[in-house]
């Protein structure tokens, strides 16, 4: 939702800034990305890792208006994990900036762009002082999990995941592990589930349940169902804080700090 109706947690679709020692990583380019792209590029970011769980729309709508992509001075490295079939991230992105989805080809980004392929598992090192485990997520074509360790401190991004009880669930738990902060997939409520089995999202008590074995400090519900208002999402939040105390749901512009061992 957007608008008046959803100003309190906000409706843009899947993005998440995450900085390192002044570094900036950026996991999915949803709508999002728009906004932060403006920001990034008044206060003269030139160098950016970004990070796809995964290309479904709603995760990369808005890479064709992320500014720094058509800055010349910008570095941006893109990482994809996720296919099965073996395309690259430079195929990915070639389909987004595609006729007649979009008027343009990449060829017209500006910034200097590195593509970057793994495979869920992969440890990720993109530079000194950050370490990315990644793992597979059970979501319809896949995706990929990130847990982003540095100094000691440990923020995971869980999204697009439906909860199976099996392996699934094995990756979600090892990539929260004792996390200080994470945001997973709480598409639906427990109520609306039975209608959405096998879309490839979780809810709320399921991640909870998830959150409490891994051991994680504080988690948020991540993924809103696009039809929300705010009047929804505080009826969410009250539920899910009452059965997880230590849970929230994710607000627009939320921003969290997380210490590291050496108190930075
Ligand atoms: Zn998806
Ligand atoms: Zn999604």
């Amino acid at each position: 939702m957007v608008g008046e109706e959803a100003l309190e947690y906000g409706g843009h679709t899947s993005c998440v800034e995450v900085r390192v020692a002044g570094r900036v990583m950026i996991f999915d380019a949803g709508s999002g990305i728009i906004p932060l792209g403006k920001s990034l590029l008044e206060e003269g970011v030139s160098d950016i890792d970004l990070f796809f769980t995964h290309v479904h729309y709603d995760h990369i709508i808005g890479l064709p208006y992320f500014l720094p992509a058509f800055w010349n001075k910008a570095r941006l490295r893109i990482w994809a994990g996720h296919m099965q079939d073996g395309s690259t991230p430079e195929q990915l992105v070639d389909g987004i900036f595609r006729p007649p989805y979009f008027p343009i080809t990449k060829d017209y980004m500006r910034a200097e762009v590195e593509y970057c392929q793994f495979k869920p598992g992969d440890v990720l090192e993109p530079f000194d002082g950050v370490r990315i485990v990644t793992g597979k997520l059970n979501h319809p074509n896949g995706a990929v999990g990130y847990r982003v360790e540095a100094d000691g401190a440990v923020f995971a991004y869980l999204t697009d995941f439906e909860h199976d009880g099996a392996d699934g669930d094995a990756e979600v738990l090892r990539l929260a592990r004792d996390a200080d902060l994470a945001l997973l997939d709480a598409t639906y409520t427990p109520e609306e589930y039975p209608r959405y089995v096998n879309f490839g999202h979780s809810t709320w008590d399921h991640c909870g349940a998830l959150c409490a074995e891994a051991g994680v400090k504080k988690w948020g519900l991540f993924h809103h169902m696009h039809m929300r208002n705010d009047i929804d999402q505080a009826e969410i939040e009250k539920a899910a804080r009452t059965a997880y105390p230590n849970s929230f749901v994710a607000r627009q512009d939320q921003r969290f700090e997380l210490q590291g061992r050496s108190g930075k």
